[in-house]
């Protein structure tokens, strides 16, 4: 079995996110980034599989500018065995990613996509789902368990009140859901050895599909900031508050 693991650069989910002053998107300037969470996640399950057994290779696929190398390393780390880089300067929409994955699944004959259920930066939890479609594979989103059988995967998965398994036929498309697995660090004999592996990079412009945006972003704007809270006495200058001043009863 071939796995391939798309992963994003996103800002890290320690920063703080600021507008940038044009108001057109978040600040990424001197700002930290790393691997989507949700795609270390996606590796880790992808290297288990290997470990395992279940699995013959890795591959790892990022789409964007040329820090995705950088995330790209980061996941051979963890244990990826190589590298594909699509290089695009701009964002490139969840539609255009499918398209590139799409492209990428039939060239290097892969079996089985395991894709974050979202990324934290456009919040879009589309392109698995996308892709699915483009592929006509089957799909199980928001995983918390997957198991490799014979006819193919076991997938749990929590949706509200309860968890689902679905049976899968292979190749199909997986995304991840937190608690999946907790990804490892990766160990510095690793890190030097991610150094080694092999990254083919190909513009965008050379994948053969139509990339431009489909969507339009009009403004980003901060949330309102809070109004500080205030603590009452007892219950009976709540209950004045909420009818005097907030007027809710
Ligand atoms: P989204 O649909 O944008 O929320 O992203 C869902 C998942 O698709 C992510 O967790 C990644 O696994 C994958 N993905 C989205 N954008 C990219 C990208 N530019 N490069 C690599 N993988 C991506």
């Amino acid at each position: 079995m071939k796995i391939l693991v798309p992963v994003k650069r996103v800002i890290d989910y320690n920063v703080k996110i600021r507008v940038n002053s044009e108001r057109s998107a978040v600040e990424t300037n001197n700002v930290k980034m790393s691997m989507n969470p949700f795609d270390e996640i996606a590796v880790e399950e992808a290297v288990r599989l290997k470990e395992a057994g279940k699995a013959e290779e890795v591959i790892i696929v990022s789409i964007g500018d040329k820090g995705s190398q950088e995330t790209i390393r980061t996941a051979f780390a963890m244990g990826g065995d190589r590298g594909i880089h699509i290089i695009n300067e701009a964002n490139t929409e969840p539609l255009a990613v499918a398209k590139i994955l799409k492209s990428i699944v039939e060239k290097e004959d892969i079996n089985l996509v395991i894709l974050g259920k979202q990324a934290i930066d456009d919040d879009s939890n589309q392109t698995g789902q996308m892709l699915a479609a483009l592929l006509n594979w089957p799909q199980a989103t928001f995983a918390s368990k997957v198991e490799v059988n014979t006819d193919g995967l076991k997938v749990t998965r929590e949706i509200d009140g309860g968890l689902e398994t679905l049976s899968l036929a292979l190749p199909c498309v997986v995304t991840t859901d937190l608690r999946l697995n907790e990804p490892r660090y990766a160990s510095l004999p690793n890190i030097m050895k991610a150094k080694r592996k092999e990254i083919i990079e190909t513009p965008i412009s050379d994948i053969g599909i139509d990339f431009s945006p489909r969507l339009e972003i009009l403004k980003v704007e901060e949330p309102a900031v809070r109004s500080g809270g205030r603590k009452v006495a007892d219950v009976d200058e709540l209950i004045n508050v909420l009818k005097d001043e907030v007027g809710i009863i």
